[in-house]
């Protein structure tokens, strides 16, 4: 951040707050806090007929590694209608969500994925930039080696031990630096 969001100063500092505990950038000229969080990222593991849906990614970043449709959460969304969304326009289908499946934070990233567990009625979809090539899969044909995130593995990993589990997985991941 370069410039204050708020009165568009470039007076920016990195200090600790009155009753905070951690390093904020503060605006000297408007006094503003300018907190950053992690952001949420949510998606589907779609099952239709014991298979498992996974889509090519065509963007970067993991180009052409295959991930579960997910993507960032918008303002004034549910995360369930985040993640029906995500799904809708990575894939063109209309899924029904079963459940909260995993939850799952990327330490290092910044990133809480909210992965949903979801079922669908058909196999039709529509490849779109975002996914060059999608297919169900079966759990023993899972391409481990071409999986985009850790988030994604810890998801079907969890899933394929006990599918029909209603417990929420949780996991993380954080990189050793
Ligand atoms: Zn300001």
């Amino acid at each position: 951040m370069n410039y204050c969001s708020n009165c568009g100063s470039d007076q920016l500092t990195s200090t600790i707050p009155d009753g905070d505990h951690r390093l904020r950038v503060v605006c000297e000229n408007c006094n503003t806090i300018h907190y950053q969080n992690p952001l949420i990222v949510v998606g589907c593991l779609i099952e239709h007929d014991g298979k498992i849906l996974l889509a090519k990614r065509g963007i970067e970043p993991s180009k052409g590694f295959w991930n579960l449709p997910a993507g960032f959460m918008e303002n004034g969304e549910t995360a369930e209608e985040g993640a029906l969304r995500e799904v809708e326009e990575e894939t063109g289908m209309s899924v029904t969500i079963d459940r909260l499946h995993s939850v799952f934070s990327v330490v290092h990233a910044n990133q809480v994925y909210l992965i949903f567990k979801a079922t669908s009625s058909s196999i039709e979809y529509t490849l779109t930039p975002e996914s060059i090539e999608i297919e169900f899969f079966e759990p023993s044909e899972i391409p481990w080696n071409e999986i985009a995130f850790s988030s994604n593995t810890h998801a079907l990993k969890a899933f394929l031990q006990n599918p029909n589990s209603s417990e929420v997985h949780l996991g993380s991941y954080i990189r050793n630096s």
